[in-house]
């Protein structure tokens, strides 16, 4: 989401005339968009702003701040960080340029944070050209009325506000117009999108507006919540041509104590009912999850559960954190927390035992042939390109940098825990 807004800014900032560098020494103005889910990147904040104060000294570089860590600490940034000009709400977004312009012309410090009723942080123009991308995030809501006892999100982000699904609709036509093969559509709980807005489409009736639309071929989305998971979006998966066999369906736990202290409504149980379901009616999917260790109160056996969960789903990947407390949610009052070597040592073992699983997962490919979008050229090498296949594994397959934007038949030759090497079919 935060990529999404970082796109959403800086097409604003080229409507009022700004040109993109990639060099900060170059840069009149420098934003830096932040995220606040954990303790971590909220540091690199505060390290990435020192880094840029010196550009200042030789260059009137207006520096800012967006997103969650600007929206939670608001006017205490600006106390903190002296050379601060400005600090941007996660709703003020469609506020940018007139901002900048009042710190450029006026020389005033300016902060604005106040939460936007009108929804009008959800608008950005759209971008009038593919810059050679192949694939786009498309924002259908943002906010989350869960207040997960561990999480930032709905005190950062507000409450739960979905977009128009015409609104949606146009944009992906706008995209598809412009060369755009894939959305991945946007939510902290896409399952709840266009709840509360009478007569509009629920989630799994916009997945099936988005799959009418000419050249987007392929659409994914993100995050569903295990809570709200119906029958209809599971159905999607088996009636929708476009719709891609990935799920990204976070489990935090697989202790029911945990996951009741984690307010997160549903239990172990319901959780492997609904993976259950989901491969029954798309038995290829590929399942991936947020998990969180160390969470107050975690016992030895509510960690054994976890990994026992992660025994029984075998998941294609995951994405594993030590929790991290943060001021002003619930879970932060809590007093029995773990220590930060136990924490550490089960994040290990956690990640050892996934990091198995994802190399058994891939290498069940190996020999296969795989549908993989091009995106562009490979990390590896000058003389690679690519791509994703439909369940979201990275291919790099030797192949000229024209192909990208292209659906090519790959047969996979060898697996890694990462991604995997494949040749061109002809
Ligand atoms: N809305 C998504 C959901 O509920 O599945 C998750 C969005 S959250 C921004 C992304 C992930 O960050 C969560 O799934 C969780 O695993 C992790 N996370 C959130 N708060 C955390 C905390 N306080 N400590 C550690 N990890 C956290
Ligand atoms: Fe945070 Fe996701 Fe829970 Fe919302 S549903 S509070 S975003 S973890």
């Amino acid at each position: 989401m935060n990529e999404d807004d970082s796109e959403r800014m800086l097409r604003l900032l080229e409507g009022a005339q700004y040109v993109e560098t990639q060099e900060p020494r170059e840069a009149n103005l420098i934003l830096i968009n932040t995220c606040s889910v954990r303790e971590k990147p909220e540091h690199k904040v505060y390290s990435a702003l020192g880094r840029f104060k010196r550009l200042k000294e030789n260059r009137k570089t207006v520096i800012g701040v967006a997103g969650c860590v600007a929206q939670q600490e608001g006017e205490r940034l600006l106390d903190r960080v002296p050379y601060l000009d400005l600090v941007i709400g996660t709703q003020a977004i469609h506020l940018l340029p007139e901002l900048v312009q009042t710190v450029e012309t006026k020389g005033q410090r300016v902060c604005v944070t106040e939460l936007d009723a009108e929804g009008k942080y959800l608008i950005a123009p759209r971008p009038q050209r593919g810059k050679g991308k192949v694939k786009s995030y498309v924002t259908i809501m943002q906010g989350c009325d869960h207040f997960c006892s561990f999480c930032i999100v709905p005190y950062v982000r507000g409450r739960e506000r979905s977009r128009p699904s015409e609104e949606v609709v146009e944009e992906v036509k706008h995209l598809a117009g412009i060369g755009i093969k894939e959305v991945c559509l946007l939510g902290q709980n896409v399952n709840s999108y266009g709840k509360g807005k009478d007569g509009g489409l629920d989630f799994p009736s916009l997945l099936r507006r988005i799959d009418e639309i000419t050249g987007i071929e392929r659409i994914r989305f993100t995050t569903s919540h295990p809570e709200d998971f119906s029958n209809a979006l599971i159905r999607s998966f088996s009636e929708l041509s476009t719709l891609c066999e990935h799920i990204h369906l976070p489990f935090q736990s697989g202790s029911d104590r945990i996951l009741k202290r984690m307010h997160r409504g549903y239990t172990r149980a319901s959780y492997l009912e609904r993976v259950d379901r989901l491969r029954e009616a798309c038995p290829s999917i590929a399942i991936t999850a947020d998990v969180i260790v160390g969470f107050p109160g975690e016992e030895d056996k509510d960690f054994g559960e976890t990994l026992d969960l992660m025994a029984q789903v075998r998941f294609d990947d995951l994405f594993s954190f030590k929790y991290s407390p943060r001021k002003g949610t619930r879970a932060a009052e809590f007093e029995d927390r773990v220590e930060d070597n136990v924490k550490q040592g089960r994040l290990s073992i956690l990640q050892s035992m996934q990091k198995e699983i994802t190399l058994q997962k891939n290498q069940i490919l190996e020999g296969t042939t795989q549908e993989v979008l091009v995106e562009g050229r490979s990390k590896q090498g000058d003389r690679d390109v690519t791509g994703r296949t439909r369940s979201n594994k990275i291919v790099n397959v030797q192949g000229d940098l024209n192909l990208a934007g292209s659906f090519i038949p790959v047969r996979i030759v060898k697996a890694f825990p990462h991604s995997l090497r494949g040749e061109f079919v002809e």
